[in-house]
């Protein structure tokens, strides 16, 4: 049972303004206090960082403010400038949809004569470390009297930073009829007592965590800028080769950007979020079991259900809400005894959480190195040098001395004819080819890569095929993926129809079975590939399938 934003009592303008944001369900510490905001009691609310308490105070203070009314009718009180503006930021967002209010961030450093400007102008929330809130009061530029909310946020810290007597101060300014909340990722004794002193029959919410197991899965964790997490995710899925991986953000507006970034990239992902219904959620779950679809893109409540054995890979694009989503979301990967690997992306404040998930799991995430190009490259190269060692004894090769000993004596070098073979068997299994890591995208300066997956061979003995034209290529930036994800727009055919694709300097060739040839080319005359609207056609000469340059 998961409890929705629906499920409190608030005005539609914030549901719409949540809803744009992006949140689909209510954090543990959301789901606690919200409601008791709402009525108007004292609490004390619990929770680390990042779980989302900016928004378990803020909608309730928007819900209950007058917004006709100018007054200050409720103050946030937060230890830095950065965090109060965040906080006022965050609150703004909330109360977009919301006519008439606004929130006013007030902090040491920037010119008071602004922030007495934005004041005059009628403000019924004010956010603000408490320095410069009380020379406001003692201007008498900011009005106390008619504040109903008063929020302690970060308390932990405020009091760390030695704020107490400036609070005290500030709240015996305030009348005395109020409401008063504390907000903190821990609860130190001093807290405790100092509530005690302010508050009145305060309820506690503190976000408890069930014991739980955790899942044998690889955890590992790289430090990143936040603007590089899809061209690094984009390297790890290139660089692990999983067969199903399912990435997960925090927000549904993540899901949607990421997938089509993934897209746009040639990967084939699908989104998975509370906003589709259930006929599209079966469509994408069928998909990703078929294989027609091998990255899944979503959220925690979305994932909930999915119930797949062979996902090996599970990345957190985001660091959960809470610790228990991360025990769930890796628990999506090494099921049925399989092996599984779990990645997370963090960055800045996500590493804190990183910290908590680490004591809650008593497992260790260990960090790595983000991947570099040239990792990528390294990486296909020691595949192919495993399968090579693998199999240089087998009796069976013995078969192909005397091809061997003919070019010998022909005096071909032996490097040359080893070079031919490894070229040849590439291209037959269709995977990243060398020479094309090379080349570089300008676009997302990155190298085009063919196909990741080796397709399996039976797929070219099945049935007739048929050769299609497209009047893209090389020069276009165009990659195998970009293609092959082209073609499966089209939702009835499977990734088993499409064969071989071969890309030249201005145009490709794609084998199609024989029976879905007119449909793709049809489809094709309507889409754009990399932005280029592009003219397909079944190609005169239609050889077989496994015609390679
Ligand atoms: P805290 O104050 O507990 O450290 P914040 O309020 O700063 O956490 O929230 C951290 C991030 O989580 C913010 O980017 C916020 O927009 C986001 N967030 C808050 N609530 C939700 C939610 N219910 N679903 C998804 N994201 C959320
Ligand atoms: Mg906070």
């Amino acid at each position: 049972m998961t409890i929705s934003f629906n499920d409190f009592n608030i005005s539609k303008e914030i549901i719409d303004a949540i809803g744009e944001m992006g949140f689909e369900e209510p954090s543990p510490i959301q789901a606690g206090a919200i409601p008791l905001v709402l009525q108007g009691i004292d609490v004390i609310g619990q929770a680390q960082t990042g779980t989302g308490k900016t928004a378990a105070f803020g909608i309730p203070i928007l819900e209950r403010i007058d917004s006709k009314s100018k007054n200050v009718q409720a103050m946030i009180l937060c230890p830095t400038r950065e965090l109060s503006i965040q906080v006022a930021e965050e609150i703004s967002k909330l109360g977009k949809f919301l006519k008439g209010v606004k929130v006013v961030p007030i902090y040491g450093g920037q010119p008071i004569e602004r922030q007495i400007r934005a004041l005059k102008q009628g403000t019924q929330i004010v956010v603000g470390t408490p320095g410069r809130i009380i020379d406001h009061i003692k201007r008498k530029t900011l009005k106390t009297d008619n504040i109903k909310i008063f929020v302690l946020d970060e308390a932990d810290e405020m009091f760390d930073m030695g704020f107490r007597e400036d609070i005290e101060m500030i709240i015996g300014r305030l009348p005395e009829e109020k409401q008063m909340t504390f907000f903190s990722a821990t609860m130190a004794k001093e807290i405790m007592n100092f509530a005690k002193t302010y508050q009145s029959e305060p309820e506690i919410i503190r976000v408890v965590k069930k014991e739980m197991t955790v899942p044998k899965v690889d955890q590992y964790y790289f430090d990143l800028d936040p603007h590089m997490k899809t061209e690094i995710l984009a390297r790890v899925l290139d660089i692990y080769n999983p067969n199903l991986t399912i990435v997960f953000c925090n927000t549904k507006r993540m899901v949607d950007e990421l997938t089509s970034k993934l897209k746009d990239r040639g990967y084939l992902a699908e989104a998975l979020h509370g906003d589709l219904k259930q006929n599209q959620r079966d469509f994408v779950m069928n998909k990703f079991r078929k294989l027609s679809t091998d990255i899944l893109v979503a959220t925690d409540v979305a994932a909930r259900g999915i119930d797949v054995d062979e996902v090996d890979m599970v990345v957190n694009y985001d660091m959960p809400q809470d610790d228990e989503y991360y025990v769930h979301r890796i628990g999506r990967t090494a099921r049925a005894g399989r092996e599984g690997t779990a990645i997370s992306f963090v960055s800045g404040k996500e590493y804190y959480k990183l910290r908590d998930i680490q004591k809650y799991t008593k497992s260790i995430i260990a960090r790595k190195e983000i991947p570099t190009l040239g990792d990528i490259r390294k990486n296909e190269s020691t595949k192919l040098l495993n399968i090579l060692t693998e199999n240089i004894n087998k009796e069976e090769n013995k078969k192909y001395e005397p091809i061997i000993n003919v070019l010998l004596e022909e005096n071909y070098n032996p490097i040359d004819i080893a070079s031919v073979c490894i070229s040849l068997y590439m291209n037959e299994k269709g995977v990243g080819n060398h020479e094309e890591l090379d080349y570089i995208d300008n676009d997302k300066k990155r190298p085009v890569r063919k196909q990741r997956q080796a397709r399996p061979k039976e797929r070219f003995k099945k049935g007739k095929w048929k050769r299609v034209f497209i009047n893209i290529g090389r020069i276009d930036g165009v990659s195998e993926r970009h293609i092959l994800s082209a073609i499966l727009q089209n939702n009835k055919l499977h990734k088993n129809d499409v064969g071989s694709i071969d890309i030249y300097d201005k145009y490709s060739f794609v084998d199609i079975n024989a029976k879905r040839t007119n449909e793709v080319v049809k489809d094709l005359n309507k889409i754009r590939i990399r932005g280029r609207k592009i003219k397909s056609e079944i190609a005169k000469s239609s050889s077989k399938s496994g015609r390679r340059k």
